[in-house]
């Protein structure tokens, strides 16, 4: 039977039309769905299958990328289900910039799905106070409230962002590590083992510099959680 759109008076069936039709649809090709990402557009999505399990970058086998034979990272592991490419591109964008965080609860089960070793304490990314302001929220903050909620794991939160970094994927290396120098600052011993959360694992620079500091308080283990990995060209 095909359910055709109710009139504007009647208003309590209007509703339910809107929460069965109108407000659940697939983000991407907006056809009805109870996901916020339909099983198909699911299935198309671009996954990080293999991947180097210090860095996430993809490699052939899932073996040691060349990036971490050549460069040593202050972190131990990371894991970002898919890559940031394509539809998953557009779907990051949309929580970064717009604040639309439908898409947030199934970009992250793979994610959750992947971690095999509880941390002690899961990080955020902090952002400045004047991006903070000028967005009104912080998607790493809201990526590691919905995993801590999952794993039961509480959020260490002691870390500032001292210093507004611009985007750092077109400059260099060195560049990248200069304007990063001192970004943050840690005011508690930091518990063993902690994972930090981002949005997109680009450079790795960013996490790399806190996980620097979260060292030198103390963890002696750092993980490193993200939705997608840019690939380097
Ligand atoms: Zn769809
Ligand atoms: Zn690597």
């Amino acid at each position: 039977m095909i359910i055709g759109a109710p009139q504007e008076s009647n208003f309590a069936l209007n509703k339910v039309y809107q929460w069965l039709f109108v407000e659940q649809a697939c983000q991407l090709c907006h056809i009805p769905s109870k996901e916020s990402i339909c099983t198909h557009c699911y299935e198309t999505l671009d996954f990080n299958i293999y991947a180097c399990p210090h860095c996430a970058h993809p490699s052939e086998m899932g073996e040691l990328c060349k990036i971490c034979v050549s460069q040593a990272f202050y972190f131990d592991d990371a894991l970002a289900p898919f890559l940031y490419e394509g539809e998953v591109k557009n779907l990051v964008k949309q929580i970064k910039y717009s604040g639309d965080f439908y898409a947030l609860p199934t970009l992250c089960e793979p994610l959750i799905q992947r971690i095999t070793v509880k941390p002690d304490a899961i990080v955020y990314v902090p952002s400045h106070e004047s991006r903070h302001h000028q967005r009104g929220f912080n998607q790493s903050q809201i990526l590691a409230q919905h995993i801590s909620k999952h794993l039961h794991t509480p959020i260490f939160d002691w870390i500032n962002r001292v210093k507004s970094t611009p985007t750092l994927a077109q400059h260099s290396k060195k560049q990248r590590a200069k304007l990063l120098k001192g970004a943050f600052q840690c005011h508690s011993q930091v518990p063993e083992h902690v994972a930090i959360v981002d949005d997109i694992l680009t450079t790795g620079a960013t996490v790399n510099e806190l996980s620097k500091v979260l060292r030198k308080k103390g963890a002696k283990r750092i993980s490193i959680w993200t939705l997608a990995r840019a690939v380097a060209h």
